[in-house]
This record gives C-alpha cells, sequence and structure tokens, in this order.
C-alpha cells in the first residue's frame, strides 16, 4: 500500500469495497484525500471499517461535495442500467472513474513504464507470461489489476519502475486517461454483452487502450477475429502498431501460423522464436498470447534468445492447460478452467492421443460442439451431473467409461494411458463443464485433480503453475 497523491486535499467517493475498492480509498486516504466511501453489502462496510477506510452512506449524501466518484470495476456504469451511485455522481457533474485510473494518474507522476493487456480472451495468460519473461531478463516488473493483486497493492510507482496491468473492459471504461507504454489487445469475441449492451460498445471500450498513444509507445493488436482486426484503424498513427496472427503469415507484424513466431517488417523476416517446444504455451490460442508477449517484451528491449528461453521455462497458469505431471511417456494437464465446450476445444486441439476426462455442469449445447475433435479423444472418462448426457454424444463415436468421481477417472485414464504404446499420450483434464455439482469452484476441482495424480506410483510432478 502506497500514498495516492493526485486527489490529495480533494473530496472522493468510493462505491464497492471489495478488494481493490478498499485498497483504494485506504491509498487515497494515506495521499491526503478525504474519502467517503460505501457499499450497498453489510459485511463488506463492516470489513472495510475494521480495516481502517472512512465510511458514509452514500445514500443521503450530497455529490456535489465531491471531487470524484471511484467505482468498482463490477458496479454498472452504463448495462444493464447505471448504478444509483452513477446516476447522483451524473447529476453531480464530478468525473466516474476507477482505482485502475488513479494508479494510471500516479505512473505518470512517477514517470513508471505500464504495459497493458486487454481482450476477450487470453489476458491472465499473456499477463502472466509477460511478467515471466520480464524477471527472466531481469526487469523487475509488478504484475496485477485483474490478475492477482489490486493495483494499489503493487509496489510504490518510481521513475522507470514497470507495471504489467491485466485490465478487463469495466476498467478501462474508468480510465479515461490509460495511455500505456505498450498496450496490447488480444482478441475480442461476444462476451460480457450484459454489461456493454452491444458488440460495437465492448469493441469500442477495448479499444480506448489505444486511443491515447503517442509515438514511442507501442500498440499490439490481434487481427485474426474481425471485431479486432477493425479496431486498428483507430490506433492513433503516431503510434507503433504491430498486427498479430497465428491464422496467417504476415509481410509486417508478429505471426506464427504454424508455431513458429515470425516477426516481420516489409516482407523482410527479422526475428523467429519456435513456439512448439514451450510446454506451456501449446494450442493456436497460446501462441497468440506468445506473440503478445514477444512484442511486449522487444518494446522493452528484452533480447530475442532471452525471451526464448524465458517462453521455455514459463510454468503456464494454474488450471488452464496446465502440464503437471508426466509419468513415462504419458504427460497429465490440468485445465480445470475450461468450464464450457468452448474453452474446451482449445485443449482438445491442442494434443492428439487424448484421455479425457470430462463432466460436471453442462452448459446449453454439452459437448455437440466438439464432435470434430472426437478423433483424437483415445477414450474419455465421464463424470458428476453431465456424465448420462455425455455418453449419448459419445455413443458409437468414442470409447468412454462412466468413472463416477475424478479421482477414479484419473486412476482409470493413468492406467490406460500408460499401456498406450503410440506415445504422446495426455491424460487430460478439460471438463467442458462447471464445477458445481462436485466441488466449489474450478480452482478446487483442479487442486482435486493435482492430488489424484500425485497420489499415482511413479509420477513426477512438475513446478505447480503460476497462481
Ligand atoms: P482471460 O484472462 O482473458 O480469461 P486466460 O489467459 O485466463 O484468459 O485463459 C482462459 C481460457 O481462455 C484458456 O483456458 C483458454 O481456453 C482460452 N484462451 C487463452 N488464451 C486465448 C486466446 N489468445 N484466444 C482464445 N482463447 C484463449
Amino acid at each position: 500500500m502506497f500514498p495516492a497523491i493526485s486527489f490529495a486535499n480533494k473530496s472522493v467517493g468510493v462505491f464497492g469495497l471489495a478488494r481493490s475498492g478498499t485498497s483504494c480509498a485506504l491509498a487515497l486516504q494515506l495521499g491526503g484525500a478525504k474519502v467517503f466511501a460505501w457499499d450497498d453489502s453489510e459485511p463488506s462496510v463492516e470489513k472495510a471499517r475494521a480495516e481502517g477506510v472512512s465510511i458514509t452512506n452514500l445514500h443521503s449524501f450530497d455529490f456535489k461535495s465531491l471531487d470524484a466518484l471511484v467505482l468498482s470495476p463490477g458496479v454498472p456504469l452504463t448495462h444493464p442500467e447505471p448504478h444509483w451511485t452513477v446516476v447522483k455522481a451524473k447529476q453531480a457533474g464530478i468525473e466516474i472513474i476507477g482505482d485502475t485510473e488513479i494508479f494510471a494518474r500516479e505512473l505518470a507522476k512517477a514517470g513508471s513504464k505500464l504495459v497493458a493487456i486487454t481482450g476477450t480472451n487470453g489476458k491472465s495468460t499473456t499477463t502472466a507470461l509477460i511478467g515471466h519473461v520480464f524477471r527472466h531478463a531481469g526487469i523487475d516488473a509488478d504484475v496485477g489489476g485483474n490478475i492477482g493483486l489490486a493495483v494499489f497493492n503493487l509496489r510504490k510507482p518510481e521513475k522507470n519502475s514497470v507495471y504489467v496491468l491485466e485490465l478487463s473492459s469495466f476498467q478501462i471504461d474508468l480510465m479515461p486517461s490509460l495511455k500505456p507504454d505498450v498496450g496490447i489487445l488480444t482478441n475480442i469475441t461476444p462476451d460480457h454483452l450484459d454489461r456493454h449492451g452491444t458488440l460495437q460498445h465492448y469493441a469500442a471500450v477495448k479499444a480506448r487502450i489505444f486511443a491515447k498513444m503517442t509515438t514511442s509507445d507501442v500498440a499490439l493488436i490481434g487481427v485474426d477475429d474481425d471485431n479486432c482486426k477493425a479496431l486498428l484503424n483507430l490506433v492513433p498513427a503516431s503510434a507503433t502498431t504491430y498486427a498479430v496472427s497465428v491464422e496467417h503469415d504476415l509481410p509486417s507484424g508478429i505471426a506464427a501460423p504454424d508455431g513458429i513466431l515470425r516477426f516481420k517488417q516489409n516482407g523482410q523476416a527479422i526475428d523467429q522464436i519456435d513456439l512448439r517446444a514451450m510446454h506451456a504455451l501449446k494450442g493456436k490460442h497460446n501462441w497468440q498470447n506468445a506473440s503478445m508477449a514477444f512484442g511486449a517484451a522487444r518494446a522493452l528491449g528484452v533480447s530475442v534468445a532471452q525471451i526464448e528461453s524465458a517462453m521455455k521455462s514459463f510454468p503456464g497458469l494454474a488450471h488452464r492447460m496446465q502440464q503437471i505431471a508426466t509419468r513415462g511417456g504419458v504427460a497429465f494437464v490440468n485445465d480445470s478452467k475450461a468450464t464450457n465446450a468452448d474453452a474446451a476445444e482449445k485443449a482438445l486441439a491442442s494434443f492428439d492421443n487424448i484421455y479425457w476426462i470430462a463432466g460436471g455442469i453442462a452448459k446449453t449445447g454439452g459437448i455437440e460442439s466438439l464432435q470434430p475433435y472426437f478423433s483424437k479423444i483415445t477414450k474419455a472418462y465421464l463424470i458428476g451431473a453431465a456424465a448420462t448426457d455425455f455418453e449419448r454424444t459419445l455413443n458409437g463415436k468414442v470409447a468412454f467409461v462412466q468413472c463416477g468421481t475424478l479421482e477414479k477417472a484419473v486412476e482409470q485414464a493413468a492406467q490406460d494411458a500408460t499401456q498406450d504404446k503410440r506415445g504422446n499420450a495426455v491424460v487430460l483434464l478439460s471438463p467442458a463443464c462447471a464445477s458445481f455439482d462436485q466441488y466449489k469452484n474450478f480452482e478446487i476441482r483442479g487442486d482435486a485433480f493435482m492430488a489424484a495424480v500425485a497420489a499415482l506410483a511413479d509420477v513426477n510432478m512438475n513446478n505447480g503453475g503460476m497462481r
């Protein structure tokens, strides 16, 4: 925690007192602001009060006496309808911002560097990978935002200190002065439309990551989906812009359609890294994340050799296609974060001889959409509530066995995979389901998978992934 000085001697309302709101309120107080903080949940108010936050019931408070309202990113700004604090702030004509906006102002004052990552998918992986590459290259960067620590729990900004922040569109919506040194937009697919109304609005919010960029700033933008590609035109011409593709080779930009990352300018190959050797960066989606990380690291002067060796040692994020162990030639992969068929598709696309553990609470459509990948599944091990439905989809197409529990599934899959003579066997937990029938959340399900694998005889556990 460090003082936020950009509101010294000013009055600030803070609504939303979870992790980020509480630390922002305390940082503002430390920096000399007068804070009026509130939350609709009484336990949150009491917790924040106990931590030293100045509490005021904002319902009966005149917002005209405030200079700004700091809103938690989870609180509706526009959709489905503006929160009551937003209505009051608009009527009073005060700015509505987020903790990350105040943090951005502190960074600008201190002269720190900001690498900001957004997009529908791949934010956390890209952010963690950049942090890993920087640290590997001796850049002492702080990583946080939407991943890990709230921004005011990071270290105090100093001249040239480096921050790598994952930003959700909700956070960007509350950051009018966002101007990263490196801005990354991975991709845009329909998501969170309940909170953004239309895809156009959602894309426009994401595009703001580039809006204020100038000469020395670097923009990295995925061009494999039309929504994202369309935003290329919105990047200010003065910024250095690199397109990123994992579908096509690019004459200028960073491309890795076949797993070999190539950085080219005007058709001229400049740098190359073979991503197929990176065990925690399997699959096209991860090649996109790696390409983004490459661009960010080059922008900060990290050498290609350092980037390559850092990528080799990247442990991956916990529960996202994370290789947790090997036994003989069999790999064990924890992809518990795959709570729907779309996410499981990424994992199934990344391996060839799959002993697939799936099930839990299925989303609408179940695993019908995964049929094109069935030929890669050697056998399926079904668990949880969706097991009978999944059996119906697999019947006659993929060998399967009903296991009931994850522990049973691990035991049987490990036994079968060990006897597989074809090589490349992978025991993959990628459930295509929510976990709530058997586990509180996907993390606990992933931990249970790891425990079950660790209990097998003669297994070599890898070092844990990043959390
Ligand atoms: P986010 O932080 O944006 O939710 P993560 O890096 O946590 O993204 O990845 C979550 C899941 O999204 C992964 O398990 C994978 O299935 C998928 N994913 C990761 N990166 C990408 C990408 N670049 N494009 C599409 N899907 C991706």
